[in-house]
């Protein structure tokens, strides 16, 4: 068995080499709306056939914005807002690591 600290080391490469994949990460949050168009002869008309409409919700320049997604980028605009996500877990996870690290290191000092 490794002792503790070499299993963190080991925890904290992977996390660290994974960051790669999350390259394309998007800030922001994803929502799915449901909207109708107004067209009189559209499926929407009844109520219950909306549309759906993609949006995230980001800041830009500091101002918060709602920006509207094609409905055909809505899965990949999903996955990368989800890449922010796991990368900031990635992160606090290092973070906790090194700050045992540092606080056992000086403890030994
Ligand atoms: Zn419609």
């Amino acid at each position: 068995m490794n002792p503790p600290s070499d299993r963190d080391i080991g925890l904290r490469g992977k996390l660290i080499r994974g960051l790669g994949s999350l390259r394309e990460m998007l800030p922001g949050s994803f929502a799915e709306r449901k909207r109708s168009c107004g067209q009189p002869n559209c499926r929407c008309a009844d109520g219950k056939n909306l549309h759906s409409q993609f949006q995230i919700s980001v800041l830009v320049d500091g101002k918060p914005k709602a920006l509207n997604i094609p409905a055909e980028l809505a899965e990949k605009v999903r996955e990368k807002i989800e890449m922010r996500r796991r990368f900031e877990s990635a992160a606090a996870t290092v973070c906790r690591l090194n700050l045992k690290r540092f606080l056992k290191d000086k403890e030994t000092r």
